[in-house]
């Protein structure tokens, strides 16, 4: 193999469709909840929140699904994202691996997050909605929908964690900068915000407690929907256009991967890079599949797998999925966004099946990975994907004592271009390390409910 950099695709070899690992699943997922009668979940309970074409997409069994006209050419802003060869990397770490990532760090908002904003966006244009309110943590998610919203000619509202609020001002000033408007979590606009702040009036919010806000203000106007951007099924399909596009930039490469790593929020950008692998590996191909997830926030490698609800009220269905428990708030210190108390449906059926390992990281351990592949690739990546990136070099260094060769492929999901200040307490040695312990766990693990 020479020694090509970076692996481009032409616009119009760009995906087509999306592929849906419903259709390969081991066994059916179990079906979401409704929060009060506590059975399945039809599209009916769905309809004040979604489109219903989103709500389609989220039970469907269809293999793929195309992707609107419309969505493939806002894509073109910046898909086909570029594959790259971190062969610096690799001489620094002296391993017979080749370490492959997809970038997608080049989207408008920094990250992977656009993929679905802007299919979730056309959906709800084309359905008649007037306004989308979500919830973001670290700004990435609400940044992608302002964005999506701006491009259709929708309004978007954002509730934004309080914590980062107040330490990550520039993606707010994205989100104004695409006309989305935004409101620090928890707020008094909402009951459910309003009854956090009374039993805590310094509550710095919680992703949970965000997404109950936006849930209420949603279910209050017909015209206003709601929006994840990780998580639920739909989402995670919309992202498996970086895994299509570096199948075929990995055949470019003539490197098939040996291991495919992802960090792992709520599973999208794992679900994203990592799902159109799946197929072959069911037919037996070797491939292996690890979620990195921080040791802060530790729900496949520490949560439960059972029914818990997605907010932490309590008002949105039930997913079976592992959870550290819905009351779960991390602890602020940590600066990635990688703080939800669940993980996917799908990535947490798939765990539980042994299609996919997990490994946690602290954060130091991350940020210092982090560093090294900014010394040796110039990219200086987001906190998140610097867990995937602890991983690839444990992984490439096994591959330095056994003297293996293997292809490892990650997804260098965004950039850390606003999260300069998470560095920034990295180098002053201000960054804590933080495992969340079993007592603690089991203490969140109360709140979830007995099904
Ligand atoms: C949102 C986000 C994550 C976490 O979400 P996933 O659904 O797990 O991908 C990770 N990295 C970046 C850059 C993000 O924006």
């Amino acid at each position: 193999m020479s020694d090509q950099k970076k692996f481009y695709l032409s616009e119009n070899e760009m995906p087509k469709q999306w592929y849906n690992v419903q259709a390969d699943l081991p066994s059916p997922l179990d079906p979401a909840l409704h929060p009060g009668r506590m059975d399945p979940a039809g599209p009916d309970d769905f309809a004040p929140l979604f489109p219903m074409e989103l709500i389609m997409q989220e039970v469907s069994q269809d293999r793929w699904i195309d992707i609107p006209d419309a969505v493939r050419d806002m894509y073109k802003t910046w898909r086909p994202t570029p594959l790259i060869r971190a062969i610096n990397l690799e001489k620094a770490l002296g391993t017979p691996a080749k370490i492959f990532y997809k970038y997608e760090g080049v989207s408008p908002a920094g990250s992977h997050k656009p993929n679905t904003a802007v299919a979730q966006a056309f959906y709800n244009k084309a359905e008649g909605t007037k306004q989308i309110v979500t919830e973001t943590g670290a700004g990435q998610w609400g940044s992608a929908l302002a964005y999506a919203c701006n491009q259709f000619g929708l309004e978007a509202k954002v509730f934004m964690v309080s914590a980062s609020y107040d330490q990550k001002p520039y993606r707010k000033s994205m989100m104004q900068a695409w006309g989305g408007a935004v409101t620090s979590s928890p707020s008094t606009e909402t009951e459910s915000g309003k009854k956090i702040l009374e039993s805590d009036p310094n509550s710095t919010g919680s992703l949970g407690i965000a997404i109950s806000e936006a849930v209420e203000v949603a279910v209050q106007n017909d015209t206003t929907k709601y929006a994840l951007g990780s998580v639920l099924n739909h989402v995670l399909m919309h992202q498996t256009i970086i895994g299509q596009e570096a199948i075929m930039q990995m055949e470019m490469a003539n490197a098939y991967p040996d291991i495919v790593i992802g960090c792992s929020g709520g599973g999208s950008n794992l679900a994203g890079i990592s799902f159109p692998f799946i197929p072959e590996k069911l037919k037996g191909k070797d491939t292996r599949l690890i979620a990195v997830e921080p040791a802060a926030s530790p729900s496949l490698t520490k949560g439960k797998f059972t029914y818990d609800f997605g907010d932490a009220i309590g008002m949105t269905p039930l997913l079976k999925m592992h959870t550290l428990g819905h009351t779960f708030v991390p602890n602020p210190i940590h600066a990635g966004g990688l703080r939800y108390h669940g993980m996917a449906p799908l990535i947490s059926a798939l765990y539980d099946a042994g299609v996919y390992e997990a490994k946690s990281y602290n954060q130091n351990e991350c940020f210092e990975a982090g560093v090294l592949f900014a010394k040796n690739e110039g990219i200086i990546p987001a906190p998140e994907p610097t867990h995937a990136i602890k991983a690839v070099i444990d992984e490439a260094l096994v591959c330095k004592e056994t003297g293996e060769e293997k292809n490892i492929l990650f997804n260098l999901c965004g950039h850390g271009y606003l999260d300069l200040s998470a560095y920034d307490s990295y180098f002053a040695g201000d960054m804590i390390d933080y495992s969340l312990s079993s007592d603690e766990i089991d203490r969140a693990m109360e709140s979830v409910p007995k099904v």
